[in-house]
């Protein structure tokens, strides 16, 4: 393990995963960790996530890795209150979902004693607070870190040793194509579940009990991602417009082929279109990123 002490600044999903993974790799590890609400800082302190302090200034305290895991939103006045505080050689890091705009918020707030490695885990599910962490969410998942041109390669490496630690695969590219890749794999698809759910919500032929009893798998996949937190997601949104407007205009110009394949009853387009996207699950399956049990190998009861 890299770092002696580990400082978690919001204590939620992805944080007190860190802190139960970092606990499996080493038991010994200092962890410190706050949260904006007492509410959520009683919660974590109850499950035994870490050492839980009552404001990010003495959380940390001695740290020689922070680690930032608010809301992208969040992270600029997050950093305000302790940034003055850091000791030199400390590494500051994030998970956030967005990268430009994070960097751009948060790097200028930070002395130049602390190294800055911007990063994010792509693991996550539609549960949020310290309760719905685990050890292994971290597991043969990746772990993208963006560092700017002034970071040091020190800095990048140790971080990178700390989450190969926790399970994950580590790559790194620069903050923008982040934004690209994310604005595909994850941000849009997000929007567009979001998008499904409220229209059946807005039908007022088909009732709510009618949705929620008679859901088909593809409805069901549809809500479980429309479930994940609001303010997160917002925040997606709001700092990476450009890229989640350029994916969303590919996006409506596929629809509306299809539409047009669907009105015209064109099989042989909507055939080979989904025999095409049937690879892309394939690869991802074979790639190891997801299971090819039934339900995602979620238990249905
Ligand atoms: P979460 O479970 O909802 O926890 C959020 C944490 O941030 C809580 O400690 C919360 O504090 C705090 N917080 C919320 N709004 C805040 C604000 N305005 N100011 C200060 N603190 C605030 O969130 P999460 O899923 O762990 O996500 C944390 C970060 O990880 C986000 O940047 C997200 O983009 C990124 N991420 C998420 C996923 C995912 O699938 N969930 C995957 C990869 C990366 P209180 O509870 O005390 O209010």
């Amino acid at each position: 393990m890299p770092y002696r002490h580990v400082a978690l600044i919001g204590l939620g999903l992805i944080s007190s995963s860190i802190a139960l993974s970092l606990r499996r790799k080493d038991k010994g590890i200092k962890i410190t960790g706050t949260s904006r609400s007492a509410k959520t800082r009683k919660k974590a302190a109850k499950l035994g996530i870490c050492e839980v302090k009552a404001n990010s200034v003495e959380a940390v305290k001695g740290a020689d890795l922070v680690i930032l895991c608010v809301p992208v939103g969040a992270m600029a006045s997050a950093v305000m209150e302790f940034a003055s505080q850091l000791d030199p050689g400390v590494t500051v890091t994030d998970v956030g979902s967005v990268k430009v705009e994070v960097i751009a918020n948060v790097k200028p707030l930070l002395p130049d004693w602390v190294d800055f490695v911007p990063g994010h885990p792509l693991a996550g599910t539609e549960n949020s607070g310290p309760e719905s962490g685990f050890d292994s969410l971290f597991d043969n998942r990746w772990c993208l870190l963006t560092p700017l041109k002034d970071t040091s390669s020190n800095a990048v490496n140790r971080l990178s040793l700390f989450w190969q630690s926790l399970g994950a695969e580590v790559d790194q590219m620069d903050a923008e194509h982040h934004d690209l890749v994310l604005a595909v794999t994850s941000h849009v698809p997000h929007l567009i579940a979001y998008t499904m759910v409220g229209v059946a919500d807005d039908l007022a032929s088909i009732t709510k009990s009618e949705v929620i009893n008679y859901s088909a798998a593809g409805f069901r996949d549809f809500t479980r991602i429309a479930a994940s937190d609001p303010t997160m997601w917002r925040d997606v949104f709001l700092n990476n417009k450009e890229a989640s407007l350029e994916i969303l205009g590919r996006f409506t110009e596929e629809l509306t082929a299809l539409q047009r394949a669907v009105r015209r009853g064109d099989g042989e387009f909507m055939f080979d279109y989904f025999t095409r996207t049937r690879e892309v699950r394939r690869g991802i399956l074979e790639a190891g990123q997801d299971t090819d049990k039934p339900n995602f190998g979620r238990e249905i009861k």
